[in-house]
């Protein structure tokens, strides 16, 4: 009794892995796992209908601070491969990974790209990769190698779909050029709430500041309050840019403070709901930049036009008709004494 007790004991985890290692088999299509809805997107079009794709984090989720759930480990037990971003965008992976017992391989879509350390925030890599879409190409590289790998039989489909995908991120690497150049050189700074835009800049030639650092974990300091307020007044920074996955009350109080606005809606770490205008990595990078065009293009700056400025001009008109009102009257008067 007590011996078969210690069989079971033992004979458990090979039968986890066993139900594991079959799942596929028994399955249509391998499922592939991504840490972020990002990356999930970029595997479906790859992969196409060979594969189905599920993201650990949900749409408008944080990834920096996100915290796994019972539902996790049961998707990550059933995936036949995991993508994942790394530089430490999400640390709570490799725990995920091992809770769920999964053998299946993990794919970091980051290899093969030299990552930017942040100098503003303590050295900290700068996860943020994907922001860049020619880096974008290096992840869809990642990942149709991996995809081969779980389905040499489908080389070919996957081949072609990569390919496709290759052709877009290029025209889209085009298509931000072009968008970019129609900003004034010396207004091309970008205010963000997290530092989530140095590949992009880097790569399009805008200067960027941001009130938190690479990650979403840290609280504001009083500093960073400062060097933006000062970037802002020195600079006659129009606009302000909100991300989708960061609560903006305290980035809505620096526009108040500077009386500018917030220029619209970015999407840094995750993708859009479908009816958004990033429900896609092609569209989310595409969206952020008309964002920032027509931000940075806007000819008349909002932030002049507050209601205490429009006041003061009201006094102003009120008086100068008063003063020509008076000046008319006087001359009528004089008129009429030579009369
Ligand atoms: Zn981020």
């Amino acid at each position: 009794m007590h011996l078969s007790f210690l069989k079971y004991i033992i004979l458990l985890p090979i039968v986890i892995l066993l139900i594991n290692a079959t799942a596929f088999g028994q399955r249509e299509k391998p499922l592939v796992v991504a840490t972020a809805s990002i990356f999930a997107d970029m595997v479906s079009a790859i992969g196409d209908t060979l594969v189905e794709s599920a993201s650990v984090v949900p749409i408008g989720g944080d990834p920096h601070i996100y915290e796994p759930t019972p539902r996790d480990i049961r998707l990550l037990a059933k995936a036949d491969l995991i993508v994942k971003n790394g530089l430490t965008f999400e640390g709570w992976i490799s725990d995920l990974i091992n809770n769920s017992g999964s053998a299946a391989p993990v794919k970091t879509l980051t290899e093969g790209i030299t990552p930017i350390t942040s100098e503003a925030h303590q050295n900290a890599t700068d996860p943020h990769a994907w922001m860049d879409p020619v880096n974008g190409k290096m992840y869809a590289t990642n990942i149709k190698e991996a995809l081969i790998e779980l389905l040499p039989a489908h080389q070919d489909v996957i081949q072609n779909q990569y390919e496709k995908y290759i052709r877009q991120l290029d025209s889209l690497d085009q298509y931000i050029r072009e968008q970019i150049s129609t900003i004034e050189p010396a207004k091309r700074i970008l205010i963000t709430s997290h530092d989530a835009f140095h590949y992009y800049g880097k790569r399009y030639g805008l200067r960027l500041e941001s009130l938190l650092g690479t990650s979403t974990d840290a609280d504001v300091r009083t500093s960073d309050m400062m060097r933006i307020n000062q970037v802002i007044r020195e600079q006659q920074i129009p606009v302000l840019f909100a991300e989708s996955t960061i609560n903006p009350k305290m980035f809505e109080q620096v526009a108040k403070d500077n009386k500018i606005t917030i220029g619209g809606k970015l999407y840094s770490d995750s993708l859009g709901d479908k009816d958004s205008p990033a429900d896609t990595y092609l569209n989310m990078v595409r969206s952020n930049t008309d964002v920032i065009v027509s931000g940075l293009t806007s000819s008349v700056n909002p932030a002049t036009d507050t209601a205490e400025d429009s006041s003061t001009r009201i006094v102003m008109i009120i008086g100068i008709l008063f003063c020509l009102t008076a000046l008319i009257f006087y001359l009528w008067r004089k008129r009429l004494f030579t009369v």
